[in-house]
């Protein structure tokens, strides 16, 4: 069993970071397996060294350990171009010039509602991308080059990827991002928990709307799909009682405080961890 946390670096570690390494870590211990710690640096107008060095200061003190070295994306595009090179001699990825104006504007008009990607630039050929061109999957083609059942599992449960919801819902994503040029999320993430060999993704609910899309990326690649568990969020997780916590507040800040792991972990709503 191997399960990963993989934090962007593109600000400080808070409460609901701490409730999710934890809670990574106590699954990895649960179920007699590793987990490992991934830096999702991809997106270089925002990642940050210092966020980076951060990460590894206060996971340390919230005593977690990692196998080192640590993957950090940014190290790694060329891996990510592959990707991109396959989808697109399968005719699976075009270039798009939309800014999110566009995107509203061309939404607004075939009816479909908030940001939903409409697919304005899907004729164009992969061939005829400039540098700072985004890139994006086409849905539909890539639906049609798949014949095995699309699905999770997660509490034991299989969970069927509805493929309208899918289109209705996300539309063709960005794989490579405009101007920057950098890999986008979607595919650095399904990339390396393929790589990784990751056989349980655990991570918060906020991201549960995103896992059709990787289950879509993982089939039309041929990756295997991990086991997945999505955690609540603190709020959620602890209720009340965090009502009065600042979510947004850095953990670094509660470390300068005085407060110990253990008061973090009650702040997030965990029992104390026996030392
Ligand atoms: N890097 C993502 C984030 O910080 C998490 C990705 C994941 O766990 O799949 O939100």
């Amino acid at each position: 069993m191997i399960t990963r946390f993989a934090p962007s670096p593109t600000g400080p570690l808070h409460l609901g970071h701490a409730f999710s390494a934890f809670t990574v870590w106590e699954m990895a211990a649960a179920l007699g397996g590793t987990a490992l710690l991934r830096i999702e640096d991809t997106d270089s107008t925002r990642a940050r060294a210092s966020h980076e060095a951060t990460i590894y200061e206060d996971l340390t003190w919230l005593g977690l350990h990692w196998p080192t070295p640590v993957r950090r994306q940014s190290e790694h595009n060329g891996d990510y171009q592959t990707v991109l090179s396959k989808l697109a001699a399968r005719g699976l990825i075009y270039p798009c010039s939309c800014t999110r104006a566009d995107i509203a504007a061309a939404a607004a008009q075939t009816g479909v509602e908030g940001l939903v990607y409409p697919g304005t630039c899907r004729h164009r050929a992969v061939t005829d991308a400039s540098a700072t061109d985004a890139l994006r999957l086409n849905i539909d083609a890539a639906l049609a080059q798949i014949n095995a059942p699309m699905r999770f599992k997660e509490q034991h449960l299989w969970h069927d990827v509805d493929p309208d919801r899918l289109r209705q819902t996300l539309g063709d994503p960005v794989l490579r991002r405009k101007d920057s040029g950098d890999p986008a999320y979607h595919l650095a993430c399904t990339h390396d928990d393929m790589l990784q060999n990751i056989t349980h993704v655990v991570r918060g609910m906020d991201l549960w709307a995103l896992t059709p899309l990787h289950v879509l990326i993982q089939t039309v690649m041929g990756w295997p799909t991990p086991y997945y568990h999505h955690h609540d969020l603190i709020t959620d997780a602890a209720g009340k009682r965090l009502a009065k916590i600042d979510r947004s507040k850095a953990l670094g800040k509660y470390r300068a405080e005085g407060l110990s792991p253990n008061d973090i972990r009650r702040l997030v709503g965990l029992p104390a961890a026996i030392s």
